[in-house]
């Protein structure tokens, strides 16, 4: 088991697909690509109909319904293309999508629609664009590095884009949004690791959605990251019957952190075509955010985040604790404790007789 799972024909062999909808399946694949990557068949659980990580990138049928409010692109990243290559929403920061292949294709991708394309790669004279742009947008100071996953370049091929965007004075930070980490892990290798050194402060954001996907050749693959210097955060998509209860969630979080990985993001699913059944609701979402407050370690708190659809940016959607107050009686707030226990706070720090 050495070849990732891209064919239907493959899928049946692996005895990933019921029988009954063959047919079904073999439309899902033609809009939507399919990789399993053998690390990630691995640890496939076959007598578990809801296996977490079948879940993730086993083709389903539910794939074949769109509801009125899903779109071809949920997060308005056309809008916001420059040029081919960048996508630039936000003043000081922008992607770079050097790739449009990923080694595992999640069933709920959020640029499903845009990854895997005819197009996969950026040609020479495309990227030569994108770093022309990039040159004369001084407002960027920091260049994410994502796709498709970057980390499937090849290190000399990661590392001459490293080199060109060290060559630009106001690009101070360079982060890449990965998940070889946990899906490929022996890409991260000592070629790898040495392709990534940088006069520049580097991050890596890894996606990963559950505690199964940390192997211990992830483990290991997270430690050389970390140990090289480079600071990890996370982002998890919120999954529902994936990771939307508090066990998951926070043995999830916590899995980060032992791995020396901040928890940066907890998205809301986008409303990306055919992926209702993934959808969980906002409350729930928030519910969840309040469970682990308190209860669990501040290190292991993500930000819950929207995409707004149409490309206005990613926005905190987490429980509010701080209500107004009755400002007559100089209450200017009331604020929620983690038990839901409600306190008063002051209008003024000052003291009367100073102020
Ligand atoms: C998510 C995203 C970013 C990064 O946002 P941060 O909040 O800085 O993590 C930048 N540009 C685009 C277009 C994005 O979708
Ligand atoms: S790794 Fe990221 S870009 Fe690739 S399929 Fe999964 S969510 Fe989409």
């Amino acid at each position: 088991m050495n070849k990732s799972i891209r064919t239907l024909e493959a899928l049946i062999q692996h005895e990933l697909v019921n029988a009954d909808h063959i047919v079904e399946i073999e439309q899902v694949i033609e809009h939507f690509s399919l990789s399993i990557s053998p690390q990630m068949q691995q640890k496939i659980d076959k007598t578990k109909p809801d296996d977490p990580i079948a879940k993730q990138f086993v083709p389903h049928i539910e794939e074949l319904k769109t509801t009125a409010f899903e779109y071809h692109d949920p997060i308005g990243d056309d809008v916001h293309t420059a040029v081919k290559g960048i996508i630039h929403r936000y003043p000081d920061r922008c992607l770079l999508t050097p790739v449009l292949v990923c080694p595992v294709y999640c069933r709920f991708c959020f640029r499903r629609e845009k990854i895997a394309a005819s197009s996969e790669k950026l040609t020479a004279v495309e990227l030569d664009n994108a770093f022309t742009y990039i040159n004369h947008h001084p407002e960027i100071w920091e260049v994410i590095l994502t796709g498709g996953d970057p980390f499937i370049l090849k290190p000399a091929a990661l590392k001459k884009i490293l080199d060109r965007l060290n060559a630009i004075p106001h690009v101070e930070v360079i982060r890449f949004h990965t998940r070889v980490p946990v899906v490929e892990s022996a890409k991260i290798n000592a070629d790898m690791i040495a392709a990534l050194k940088c006069d520049k402060p580097i991050y890596v954001v890894l996606h990963a959605n559950h505690p199964n996907e940390f192997t211990p050749e992830a483990s290991q693959a997270c430690a050389a990251l970390v140990d090289a210097g480079i600071p990890m955060l996370s982002q998890t998509v919120l999954l529902k019957d994936l990771n939307d209860n508090i066990e998951t969630l926070s043995t999830l979080m916590r899995c980060f952190i032992k791995h020396r990985i901040k928890p940066y993001y907890l998205h809301h699913a986008d409303l990306v075509r055919g992926t209702q059944h993934f959808r969980t609701s906002i409350e729930t979402g928030q519910q969840l955010m309040k469970q682990l407050r308190g209860r669990f370690s501040g290190l292991c708190q993500p930000t819950y985040v929207l995409d707004i659809p149409g490309g206005f940016g990613k926005m905190p959607i987490g429980p509010c604790y701080l209500q107004a107050g009755e400002k007559a009686n100089e209450i200017a707030y009331h604020i929620e404790d983690y038990h839901g226990d409600i306190h008063a706070y002051p209008s003024r720090l000052i003291d009367k007789t100073t102020g």
